[in-house]
């Protein structure tokens, strides 16, 4: 059974979803408090995740649940839930500053039966599956974050080219030119570290650090530069007639999901004290 979902998922024919962040618990992660409990063939998973991405779309999740909650964060284990299930209801979709294409929403379980062989792997490896996940989903949010940064700069470069003050393009005027810089400075650094951790994956090699310094820096960057992307556009980079506003919005979540940036800076920290082994 999760063999054959996990295929699915792989070959892109699937939408698949992500569901451990909770009510009580975001960055906590090891806190989780959704409890799945073994009866004979099945577990029964009992609880509430929350903020999950394409949670309406999606025709499988992964979801993690404590089965020992003695060991906390080593009792936590990563199930396959096929969707839609009986005893999993989905909560309502939430209004979001921006990423609106996208739908998040609770998952709420209650008695929601799976058969047994739906767990990833061993009981109580969920939470290291948690974190080796997110290690790559972050290179993934410093790319999704570089798009929105481009798509910012790039409208504001197109749009300051022909917008005319004091009888010449803006692009002539030396604030304008200040903030262009600044943006592709941002822009271009936040690159090098993203395809520094993704060529680190590629090569089998140790990226923990390197990806969460590609996400913080590529999420500041994005939401730096669309910041000044519509200080560039003046009045027109404030209506939803120009895209500027949106890069603006889409930006911020880059700094939330897959780890605060305050989160990257304890892992960042974390990695070089290990390296220094102080
Ligand atoms: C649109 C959207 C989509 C999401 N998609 C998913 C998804 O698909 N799956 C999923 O599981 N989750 C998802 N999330 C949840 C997201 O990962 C969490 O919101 C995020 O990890 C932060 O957790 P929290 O909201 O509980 O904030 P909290 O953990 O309550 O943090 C609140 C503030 O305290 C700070 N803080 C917390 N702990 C520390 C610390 N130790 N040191 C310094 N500062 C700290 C945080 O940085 C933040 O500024 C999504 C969230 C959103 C908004």
């Amino acid at each position: 059974m999760s063999h054959h979902i996990v295929q699915h998922y792989i070959l892109g024919d699937k939408v698949g979803c992500f569901a451990l962040s909770e009510p009580g618990n975001g960055s906590d992660a090891g806190a989780a408090s959704t409890i799945a409990k073994n009866e004979g063939d099945k577990w029964i998973i009992n609880g509430t995740k929350c903020w999950i991405t394409n949670g309406y779309e999606s025709e499988a999740s992964v979801v993690f649940a404590t089965t020992d909650k003695s060991l906390k964060h080593k009792g936590i284990s990563a199930f396959i839930v096929p969707k839609p299930i009986k005893g999993l209801d989905l909560g309502k979709k939430e209004d979001k500053l921006g990423i609106r294409g996208s739908s998040t929403c609770s998952l709420i379980f209650e008695d929601c039966e799976i058969p047994k062989e739906n767990i990833l792997g061993e009981p109580g490896l969920g939470f290291k599956i948690a974190m080796i996940t997110l290690d790559a989903g972050r290179i993934g949010i410093a790319a999704q974050a570089l798009g929105i940064a481009q798509a910012a700069l790039d409208v504001a470069v197109d749009y300051a080219s022909k917008r005319m003050a004091f009888g010449k393009p803006i692009t002539k005027l030396q604030s304008i030119q200040n903030k262009l810089a600044d943006m592709a400075l941002r822009l271009e650094s936040a690159r090098l570290l993203t395809w520094r951790a993704a060529w680190l994956k590629d090569n089998k090699k140790p990226f923990t650090k390197e990806a969460a310094m590609a996400k913080l820096a590529a999420s500041e960057a994005a939401t730096f530069v669309s910041h000044q992307s519509i200080q560039i556009l003046g009045g027109m980079g404030y209506v939803s007639d120009m895209p500027a506003e949106r890069h603006y919005r889409d930006a911020r979540i880059t700094e939330i999901y897959e780890g605060t940036s305050e989160i990257q800076r304890l892992v960042i920290a974390g990695q070089i004290i290990k390296e220094y082994g102080v």
